[in-house]
């Protein structure tokens, strides 16, 4: 890397802009954000280490920086809030050429255009190891409009946005060493976060409880269970599965339970009352996206997984575990 860190963060600083909710971006000690009367400024930060959350001989760094942005964004959905701002820091391998450099930065650019997020400030310096990032973003919701964990009661149904299990099933690929189609390579480097279904969701008053599915359907929702103090009874053949994800099940059925514990489907996994669902399925018709109702909350707190004939199913692979991937990796 040839461009020393002033220049760089001067690069960058001039490709930033500066909204009305950023008062002061770039350039100073601090950003400083602008809270709308009634509404409360929501925050989450992410760190995502090569060699442990991704590998660049597996993603380009464009879609390296759009994903990014969307994994934080995604966070800020599953709370129902408007991402933005966005706080970036890198750690820039030192081997790093300035295209490359400029791929990466591209890639965070092309991701605050998608989702309308303002980039605030960071910091950058040269890694002797490995690429580091870690993002920092921030969004409004109104104080009474909060989707947390915690919500869900005896009797809701479980919804999920999208589809299950594609990004799973792109990372058994590449572990494989096998290509991904255009639609695998889109749903695993290049993750869509709806935020415009999380703020929706708010907004109507529809969700009882909400996540970011990142880890996985099996071990996010016990998550929600959990805080919840709740269980739930999950319906398999009610799980939403993609084109794609459906014609290699047909090759390998073992392939299914990648739908219930592969991670990084970013997907919004929320609870509400039965009355809403006619509002629900109304609302995925107008967003022109997916919305499936997989099971209901029970008193519990076991969360339970049924086949089409009522038998109780219990997935063989555990839950995804970035730490689990390296290990594996490892011993590649
Ligand atoms: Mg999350």
């Amino acid at each position: 890397m040839r461009v020393g860190e002033c220049e760089l963060i001067d690069k960058i600083r001039r490709r930033a802009r500066v909204g009305a909710e950023l008062s002061l971006g770039i350039g100073d000690d601090c950003s400083s954000i602008v809270v709308p009367p009634s509404h409360e400024l929501l925050t989450s930060t992410d760190l995502l280490l090569e060699g442990v959350h991704f590998r660049l001989d597996w993603t380009d760094l464009h879609s390296l920086g759009i994903k990014s942005v969307a994994v934080n964004v995604s966070d800020l959905a599953a709370m129902g809030a408007r991402p933005v701002s966005l706080h970036l820091a890198v750690g820039l391998p030192v081997d790093f050429s300035d295209r490359q450099v400029e791929q990466f930065l591209d890639g965070v650019f092309a991701g605050l255009d998608r989702y309308g997020v303002l980039l605030a400030g960071g910091d950058t310096c040269r890694s002797k190891g490995p690429l580091v990032i870690s993002v920092t973003v921030q969004g409004f919701c109104h104080r009474n409009q909060l989707i947390t964990r915690d919500g869900a009661g005896v009797g809701d149904e479980l919804w999920v946005s999208g589809t299950l299990g594609d990004s799973g099933l792109a990372l058994s690929f590449l572990q494989s060493k096998q290509p991904l189609s255009a639609f695998l390579a889109e749903r695993h480097h290049r993750p869509e976060a709806r935020t415009l279904l999380g703020q929706q969701l708010a907004i109507q008053g529809l969700a009882t409880a909400m996540l970011d599915l990142s880890d996985g359907l099996s071990g996010d929702l016990r998550h929600l269970l959990k805080a919840s103090g709740v269980g739930a009874a999950v319906e398999l053949e009610r799980l939403p599965l993609s084109k794609e994800f459906r014609a290699e099940l047909q090759r390998d059925p073992g392939l299914f339970d990648l739908a219930i514990c592969g991670g990084e489907d970013y997907e919004l996994l929320f609870t509400a009352g039965p009355e809403m669902r006619p509002t629900l399925e109304r609302l995925s018709v107008e967003m022109n996206l997916p919305l499936q109702r997989i099971g209901e909350i029970t008193a519990g707190p076991e969360l339970q997984f049924y086949t089409a004939d009522g038998l109780s199913y219990q997935p063989q692979i555990s839950a995804f575990d970035h730490f689990e991937s390296t290990k594996e990796r490892s011993r590649e």
